[in-house]
């Protein structure tokens, strides 16, 4: 017998918007929590399989080092936490971690390097050589490179890249408070650059930085209101790292991550909304009423990046529990062909890149810590 899951599409929840406002996502994201679910659920249902989840498994290709200044990161050259850095690795080493990610059930390679932005050289083309190891495998491949050109994207998409993240992180807003390196203009026209390609866009943010709700509200204005919406947009939960500025931020609430998760599903019906750093916090049965909220992805993988993350085989003990299947690559999109390095049409055009390096500069908030130290306190 065939146990449908899905439901037939009433119009309103079929429909993606592109003009949200704040007022209208604060008032979703404030419901009683029940109706709030139930909603959720139920556009869930409308636009995707509710038994179906994507595991990528995140890999940091380059770590530590960064010229940035992104207050929530370890990764920062100027903060003072305890990540080893490392150079890029070699093509051998990232084919066969991905070769272990795809027995371990994941569909898709994240490979994440700590750099400000792409440069064209051999660092690049060693990434595109990369991207185009791990297509071969038949997983979808996905960069987190910082900001890129438009050459930049196209040369990544006839690598065969799957996805681009570059995340929004906050609301414009708050945005400044975190990162004074580079500008929400920046952040935008990335993903302005990725979408001139087939590649797909992956765009989300953290929770938990000291942001207001409104905050939460206006970055789902910003993701929404991109036309198309991203493709898969993560949710992070701060994990606050010993040695950057945000090191004395409390722990987000389950309840706020259920939340946003739910809101997010509501606002971007069609997209994949990705559980992400954070995740260690969260017991099974909060991480279950995320998926019950629209959830629909994870990253596996026992590091994220350089924070920790629940071991592959924890969940998949979670997802038989659940009843959860992780899902096939290639089931939103074709997989992409790849242009071998030597007939690539972009190559050697070089682009002058219109980053902005804004003034203002982060510093520690000294009232939020003592916030933090009265609340261990109690
Ligand atoms: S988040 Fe990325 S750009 Fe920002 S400091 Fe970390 S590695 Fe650098």
């Amino acid at each position: 017998m065939v146990i449908q899951t899905t439901i037939n599409k009433p119009k309103f929840m079929s429909e993606v918007r592109h003009n949200w406002t704040k007022e209208e996502i604060l008032a979703i994201y404030n419901k009683p929590l029940m109706e709030l679910l139930y909603e959720a659920a139920t556009i869930h249902r409308v636009h995707h399989d509710p038994n179906v989840v994507q595991v990528s498994t995140l890999l940091s290709i380059k770590t530590g080092g960064c010229s940035e200044d992104c207050g929530y990161c370890p990764q920062a050259a100027r903060y003072h936490t305890n990540v080893d850095g490392n150079d890029l690795m070699t093509v051998n080493q990232v084919k066969a971690q991905a070769l272990r990610a795809k027995s371990g059930g994941s569909s898709r390679v994240c490979m994440g390097a700590a750099w400000r932005n792409v440069k064209d050289g051999p660092e690049f083309d060693q990434v595109l050589e990369m991207v185009r190891t791990i297509n071969k495998l038949d997983m979808e491949v996905c960069c987190t490179l910082g900001m890129v050109t438009e050459n930049q994207a196209k040369r990544l998409a006839e690598a065969g890249l799957y996805a681009y993240n570059h995340n929004l992180d906050s609301s414009e807003e708050y945005y400044k408070e975190v990162i004074s390196t580079r500008g929400y203009e920046d952040r935008l026209e990335t993903i302005d650059n990725v979408r001139k390609t087939n590649v797909t866009v992956c765009s989300g943010g953290i929770i938990g930085m000291g942001e207001s709700v409104e905050d939460r509200a206006g970055m789902l204005v910003a993701l929404s209101t991109l036309d198309p919406q991203p493709e898969s947009t993560p949710i992070n939960a701060l994990v606050a790292v010993e040695g950057t500025p945000l090191e004395d931020e409390k722990p987000v609430e389950i309840w706020e991550m259920i939340r946003m998760v739910a809101a997010t599903r509501i606002v971007l019906p069609e997209t994949q909304v990705r559980l992400s750093a954070g995740r260690t916090q969260m017991s099974r049965e909060g991480q279950a009423m995320c998926f019950f909220a629209g959830a629909n992805s994870i990253f596996a993988g026992d590091k994220l990046l350089t924070t920790p993350n629940p071991d592959v085989s924890e969940d998949m003990k979670m997802f038989e529990m659940l009843g959860l299947n992780p899902q096939k690559p290639f089931t939103k999109k074709v997989q992409p062909q790849t242009v071998e390095a030597d007939n690539s049409e972009y190559k050697g055009l070089g682009e002058k890149p219109k980053w902005t390096r804004p003034e203002h500069k982060i510093e520690r908030n000294e009232s939020k810590k003592k916030e933090a130290l009265e609340l261990r306190k109690q």
